[in-house]
């Protein structure tokens, strides 16, 4: 099963690495590097490196795990090795791992030299049905997420779901916002067969997920316009996701989205943009599996602030991608301090009601 997207390959393929071995026989490269972090280096290179014996003697580049070190430190370290081995413009960089390391990895291969070849391997549900695909990479600057980066397409990227068998339930979970949110902005079918899911089954989406997301990338490489629709949830849950990156109590990406989708919904409703309809269904779907999280007063306040970061913004004004209903959303819509500052109370009330 193989999805074009632009100037590149997406692969899906079960465990037995064919693809990938023809892939990697047909093309000549001056080098490989794998990078992985350390858990992926942990419980996937094993495996990976079991199937694919070529790559037993490749070189290993190891990132501590987790968001908060998707960061310069990290790039640095990364540059710094793959001077120190000499590799050039024709060597490829394997990235082997969630998105943390699909980010980084992209990031710095797209620098590197100006530029060098990079293949992702996601190994999380989030990055197989998301953060894979579409060429986005980058890093967090100071408390802002994503605020450095570039839009380079990889060589290829090959989904292997056996790969999500280690991976914990929250992190599931995590990827599943992404899956929800495709089905929200594209497919009203797919979402009323998640809403009447007695389980939600939430690696059964993928390939859906990466078609709807791939189809709105390819209208739209650079996000001038239709491209933003996959913000949808976004604004509010990068803020949210920035607010508790170096608090103790951690969200992750797809938690942060999960909230942001239902505050968003809030908003649109207010404004009569959104159908009540739609955002009622999604919002006590959201309710029955993610936690929502209640934000005070002055919490408010802070997430409006860094909100002011958002990449959408224009002219120092906040530009939201809202739904109009289940399977279609629209792009810049602005919003003022206080409508957004409504939609929370709104969803705090819904939320905790
Ligand atoms: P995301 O993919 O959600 O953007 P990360 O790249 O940080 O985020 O991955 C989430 C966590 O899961 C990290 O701690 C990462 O090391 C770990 N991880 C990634 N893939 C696997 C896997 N297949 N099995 C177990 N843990 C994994
Ligand atoms: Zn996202």
């Amino acid at each position: 099963m193989q999805i074009t997207a632009t100037g590149y390959t997406i692969y899906f393929e079960e465990g037995r690495f064919s693809l990938l071995k023809a892939f990697l026989s047909e093309q000549v490269f001056s080098s490989i590097f794998i990078l992985c972090d350390t858990n992926t280096k942990k419980e996937c290179l094993p495996i990976f490196l079991k199937k694919i014996p070529k790559l037993k003697n490749t070189a290993i580049i190891t990132i501590p795990a987790g968001e908060k070190h998707k960061n310069l430190h990290s790039v640095e370290m990364i540059w710094g090795f793959l001077t120190q081995h000499q590799a050039d413009k024709q060597s490829l960089l394997l990235s082997l791992g969630g998105g943390v390391v699909s980010d980084i990895g992209g990031f710095a291969a797209a620098t590197y030299k100006r530029g060098m070849s990079v293949v992702h391997i996601p190994t999380t549900l989030l990055a197989m049905a998301d953060a894979s695909v579409g060429g986005k990479n980058g890093i967090n600057f100071k408390t802002y997420k994503n605020h450095i980066g570039t839009i380079t397409q990889p060589l290829a990227v090959f989904i292997y779901k056996p790969f999500l068998k280690t991976l914990p339930p929250r992190e599931l979970k995590n990827g599943f916002a992404e899956i929800l949110k495709a089905a929200l902005i594209a497919d009203a079918s797919l979402c009323k067969k998640i809403y009447a899911e007695k389980k939600a089954s939430y690696t059964s989406h993928i390939v859906r997920a990466v078609s709807i997301k791939n189809a709105i990338v390819q209208s739209d490489l650079l996000e001038h316009h239709a491209r933003k629709v996959l913000n949808v949830g976004h604004t509010v849950g990068h803020a949210i996701e920035s607010y508790f990156m170096y608090k103790k109590k951690y969200l992750l990406h797809g938690e942060a989205v999960a909230i942001g989708i239902c505050v968003e919904l809030c908003l649109g409703k207010n404004k009569g943009i959104t159908q009540a309809k739609t955002a009622m269904d999604a919002v006590l779907w959201i309710k029955k599996q993610y936690t929502l999280l209640r934000f005070s007063k002055k919490e408010i306040e802070c997430l409006i602030e860094l909100m002011q970061q958002d990449k959408k913004n224009k002219g120092g004004r906040y530009c939201f991608s809202l739904l109009k209903k289940t399977g279609q959303a629209l792009i810049d819509i602005p919003a003022t301090d206080s409508e957004i500052r409504n939609a929370f109370l709104l969803y705090n009330n819904i939320a905790h009601g």
